[in-house]
């Protein structure tokens, strides 16, 4: 088969692979139909993320079930099937306790060798391990572009919302307009936010915000930190959701937030990074971070996409065939395109 793998830093390429064998009674082999290309993915491409030269990425997916272990209840051959980007034993002390995205069993697709050793989704055929777990129907009539958004970002940005007390009639910033910042622009609607304000640099990201009802504030034309002030009497935002992964967007998004507010940290951040404590502390900010625990919020956020309350769709920007990958890694790096979605 045919699969993206990671080369070194700004190079990937299609290769040849073996095709993957099912092993484990609840092992299922999808046939990959649309594979996104996503921000973590970009941490790989850039070398921020280690993963071994030669290893298959690509973590969101959307295809049919072609091979399924005896112990596969999920989803049977024939299915179209989309699944989570990280997987979970079920069985361990963290799942127990719904903690998924803490499995001591934890793997995740496209990721290298530190975070499970399995191949990603950007590929003909992808093996899914724990595939009762891992795997969920797509609704009848739910386009792959919609339904690709389940497993990984769209949830990421409900996860991120649901991890702060957001209600209604509440401020809420969105720092980052990626596809995941983009998300939780609708999550924080959906939690009943009165004002969004949604901050990025990029003109069509700051444009989409806008038509998923959010305030577009220009990160460098705009003054942000005024624009804030102004719609909050001056407190800042109830609710901060950093989409970014830079220690300069965790700083700003530390000073956008009001006296006890809370502080979401979506984007991921590999290394130390310094933190100005003495303003958290000032501040009495709550903080919440980590992997998004998409297992948790699976089935909540695939049926509001199905109803169409969240709409991820219009974030696909291009369609690109598997063996145009390198170009679809550099086009979004370039920040050309929005979400890009392969096709083998
Ligand atoms: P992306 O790279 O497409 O988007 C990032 C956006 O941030 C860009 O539009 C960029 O212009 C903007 N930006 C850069 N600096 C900024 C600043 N100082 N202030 C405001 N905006 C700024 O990425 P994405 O796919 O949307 O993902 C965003 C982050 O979320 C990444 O770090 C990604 O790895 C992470 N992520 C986390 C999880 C999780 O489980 N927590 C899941 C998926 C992605
Ligand atoms: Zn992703």
């Amino acid at each position: 088969m045919r699969a993206v793998t990671f080369q070194a830093p700004g190079e990937v390429r299609l290769d040849e692979r073996p095709d993957p064998d099912p092993v484990a009674p609840d092992d299922a082999v999808v046939r990959v139909e649309a594979a996104g290309v996503c921000g973590s993915d970009l941490h790989i491409f850039h070398g921020r993320h280690p993963v071994e030269p030669g290893f298959t990425i690509g973590h969101e997916f959307v295809g049919t079930v072609v091979a399924a272990g005896d112990g596969v209840e999920r989803a049977a051959v024939g299915d179209r099937v989309t699944g989570s980007f990280v997987t979970a034993c079920g069985d361990c002390w963290f799942c127990a306790r719904r903690l998924f995205h803490h499995c001591t069993d934890q793997r995740i697709f496209g990721h290298g060798k530190i975070s499970g050793d399995l191949p990603g989704a950007q590929a003909d055929l992808l093996l899914v391990p724990r595939a009762n777990m891992t795997l969920r129907q797509v609704p009848e009539g739910l386009s792959d572009d919609a339904a690709l958004f389940a497993g990984d970002v769209m949830n990421t940005g409900v996860f991120g919302i649901a991890s702060t007390p957001l209600g209604e009639g509440d401020t809420a910033v969105i720092l980052g307009l990626g596809p995941v910042g983009l998300c939780a622009v609708q999550a924080a609607r959906l939690a009943g936010a009165a004002q969004v304000l949604a901050i990025d640099s990029i003109a069509e990201r700051l444009e989409l915000a806008q038509r998923f009802g959010a305030t577009p504030v220009h990160l460098e034309e705009d003054d942000p930190r005024a624009a804030i002030k102004a719609a909050t009497e001056g407190r800042g935002a109830d609710v901060c959701v950093e989409a970014v992964g830079t220690p300069q967007a965790l700083d700003s998004a530390i000073r956008f937030t009001r006296r006890e507010g809370h502080l979401a940290v979506l984007g991921v951040h590999g290394r130390r990074c310094e933190v100005h404590m003495g303003l958290l502390w000032n501040k009495s900010l709550h903080l919440s971070t980590g992997l998004a625990n998409v297992l948790a919020h699976f089935d909540d956020t695939l049926e509001l996409i199905a109803a169409g309350t969240l709409d991820p769709a219009p974030i696909v920007t291009h369609h690109m065939a598997l063996e145009d990958a390198p170009e679809a890694y550099a086009a979004y790096d370039r920040r050309e395109a929005l979400k890009i979605v392969l096709t083998p």
